[in-house]
Parts: C-alpha cells; sequence; structure tokens
C-alpha cells in the first residue's frame, strides 16, 4: 500500500482535504494525524475491522488498549452512558487538551478498543487538524501514537512516515506537535480518580478542580500499573538511555566522567543537556552528538524536543545516550515518566 501525505495548515487546514482523509476513515482506512501532544493512528472507533488494523500495524499487543477522541462535547454520550462525579468540571476545565479520562465504555463501542475491559479511554484534543477530520468523518476516532510499539511517539509527520510508511492509507502533515509528550490519563471509574498517566495536563492542575486526586504508585515504583499499555517497554531508542540524576553540578561531572568511559570503549556517545550546560559538555565531553534540550528550568520545552532528539539519535547509530534529569513538577512528571521508561538505567550522583 502506498501512503498518501497530504499536507495541510496546522492552524486552517484546507477542509478538502480533511474530507479526503476523513473518506478514508469513514471506509475502515488508517490516518495518522496531528494532535497537540503527539501524531495518532486514526481510525473509526465503531468498526472492529478498522480497529484491528491500527494494532497490525504498529505491532500493538492486543492488551493494550486505545483513546477514543470526540471533537464536540455531545458526542461523549456515544462513548459512555454515564459521566462519574468530577467529570463534566474536568471536560469543561481541559478540553479541548491532553487530558483522557477512563469512563465506563458503552456497549456500543467494540471491546477491542479498550483491550477487553469494561472502560473506555476518551478525549478532545486540541489541534484544528485533529478537530478538523473528526468532524469531516462525523465519527469518533480511535487514535493510539502513530509509531511502531516501542519506539519513541512522533512529533513530526516524518516520524509516522518512518514507522508506518506502506503500512497506512494516509499521513495529514500539520507540522511538529506543541506539547510533544502523550496526554495525561485520568480514570474516573474507581473511588478516587487516579492519574493512570502522568502527561501534558500536570497534577498541579488537576488539584485545581479535583478535592481528591491519587497517582498509580506503579508508575513511581515500577511494579504492575493499571493502565495496561504502560506494562510495556514504550518510547524506547535503539541505544542505551542512561539517565543521571542528583545536585546540577555532579550531574554535569557524572555526565562527562561516564561520556569519557564509554568513549574509551570507542562507543558512539549523544548527549541531551540543558542550553546552559551545552558549553560545558563541548569543551569537557566526550561525545558525537550534543543536543539542547532547552533552558534548565523550562521542562515544556524539554518533553517537546525530546521524542525528535532520541529519534535523531537512531538516525545517528549513537549506542549510548546519556541525558539530565528534570525535577518531577508540572510537566516535569510525564517528562521524567517517559525518559524513566526509556532508560536503561537511572544513576543517582
Ligand atoms: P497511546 O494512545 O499510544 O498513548 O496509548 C493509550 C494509553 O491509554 C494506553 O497505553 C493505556 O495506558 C491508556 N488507556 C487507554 N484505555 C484505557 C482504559 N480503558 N483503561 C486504562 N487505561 C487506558
Ligand atoms: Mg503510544
Amino acid at each position: 500500500m502506498k501512503t498518501k501525505l497530504i499536507r495541510v495548515r496546522p492552524d486552517v487546514p484546507d477542509i478538502n482535504k480533511l474530507s479526503q482523509a476523513a473518506k478514508i476513515i469513514k471506509k475502515g482506512g488508517l490516518v495518522a494525524f496531528p494532535t497537540e501532544t503527539v501524531y495518532g493512528l486514526g481510525a473509526n472507533a465503531l468498526n472492529e475491522k478498522a480497529l484491528r488494523k491500527i494494532f497490525w500495524a504498529k505491532g500493538r499487543p492486543a492488551d493494550n488498549p486505545l483513546i477514543v477522541h470526540i471533537s464536540r462535547f455531545r458526542d461523549i454520550r456515544l462513548i459512555t452512558n454515564y459521566l462519574p462525579v468530577g467529570a463534566k468540571e474536568l471536560m469543561k476545565r481541559f478540553w479541548p487538551g491532553p487530558l483522557t479520562l477512563v469512563l465506563p465504555r458503552h456497549p456500543r463501542v467494540p471491546g477491542i478498543v479498550s483491550a477487553g475491559l469494561n472502560t473506555v479511554a476518551v478525549r478532545m484534543p486540541d489541534h484544528p487538524v485533529a478537530r478538523g477530520l473528526i468532524r469531516a468523518s462525523k465519527l469518533p476516532i480511535a487514535a493510539p501514537s502513530a509509531n511502531l510499539s516501542g519506539k519513541p511517539s512522533p512529533t513530526l509527520a516524518s516520524h509516522v512516515l518512518k514507522d508506518l510508511a506502506g503500512k497506512i492509507d494516509a499521513v495529514l502533515d500539520g507540522g511538529k506537535c506543541d506539547v510533544g509528550v502523550e496526554s495525561t490519563v485520568l480514570d474516573l471509574t474507581g473511588e478516587t480518580p487516579l492519574v493512570l498517566r502522568p502527561g501534558g495536563v500536570t497534577l498541579e492542575q488537576l488539584k485545581e478542580v479535583l478535592s481528591k486526586v491519587s497517582i498509580d504508585p506503579a508508575f513511581e515504583t515500577g511494579s504492575a500499573p493499571k493502565a495496561p499499555g504502560m506494562k510495556y517497554t514504550h518510547y524506547a531508542p535503539n541505544g542505551d538511555l542512561i539517565l543521571v540524576s542528583g545536585e546540577d553540578e555532579a550531574v554535569q561531572q557524572g555526565i562527562i566522567r561516564l561520556s569519557q568511559d564509554y568513549g574509551q570503549k570507542n562507543l558512539s556517545i549523544a548527549i541531551l543537556s540543558a542550553e546552559e550546560h551545552l558549553f560545558k559538555y563541548k569543551q569537557e565531553a566526550k561525545h558525537q552528538l550534543l543536543m539542547s534540550l532547552g533552558p534548565a528550568k523550562s521542562p515544556e520545552v524539554a518533553a517537546n524536543r525530546l521524542y525528535d532528539a532520541l529519534r535523531q539519535c537512531d538516525q545517528q547509530k549513537i549506542s549510548v545516550i546519556l541525558c539530565e534529569a528534570y525535577p518531577k513538577t508540572g510537566i516535569g512528571m510525564a517528562l521524567m515518566n517517559r525518559l524513566e521508561k526509556a532508560a536503561l538505567e537511572v544513576i543517582n550522583v
């Protein structure tokens, strides 16, 4: 199959191009499209055969559920017939945006969407292309990230093509994704709202709306998590990622030392560093590739650049990636979650 590349303006996408992509969705095909978090791989959420193709194209394990995307508030009724306490307030405050809610699944939603669970994850994306595509297709669209299972999520159309060209019908190219990490997954089906995956909406923001919210201890400790997909190795580049955490100065010294050790073994090394530390690494560390993840105090910039940086390491056949850790506050919690999952090792200096 030849994958069609459809270029669209991200701010005001051409309706004809959206209709062309929507036609593919309606016919049961697969279309990758940009959202504000990462690129999604979309199919009609009510068509089981189309949904199967998503799992096939990504090589996604069947027990890893998908997120359903809608473009209008009233369409939530297609997905669930019960809104738990707090759901309305959360939708009002954070939709459209990077918050996914886990709700009871409506019987009309095929079980394959949620890997057989009686719950379903749903969100309203805040990207004109994503919303335009959903509106034009007049269907809820199930979409996981548009990468091969286990690889870093795509934040550019070129990432999608690298992983999925020839396996999907089309890619809507709307440029770079703003947030760069996936949505926050919040389970509302238990007694207390539970964050299953940290993401684009921060814990601090959720607390502005919810009087009580818990965090799935699994993503802190690495034990079996409640969000099915969280158990798989995710976001991993081909090279070994080593995350170095501690006081600023010690981290830099640690990375310089590690770069010299690995350099002696003739391994190709990349360093992912805060803007402010580039000069020091340039002078003192051994490396083939040195990349800035933005100012040290701007985890949102690091989140935005991370997946592309990891993919560039793959492209340049890097064997060891040394990366500075970030404080786990704000979007730093999601950023560190992805880094820890991608990492072979976390070294505390
Ligand atoms: P992706 O869209 O590739 O980021 O993957 C979606 C993720 O959302 C899955 O890996 C799960 O962690 C989570 N998820 C989706 N549906 C459910 C559900 N019904 N219950 C719990 N977590 C879910
Ligand atoms: Mg994914």
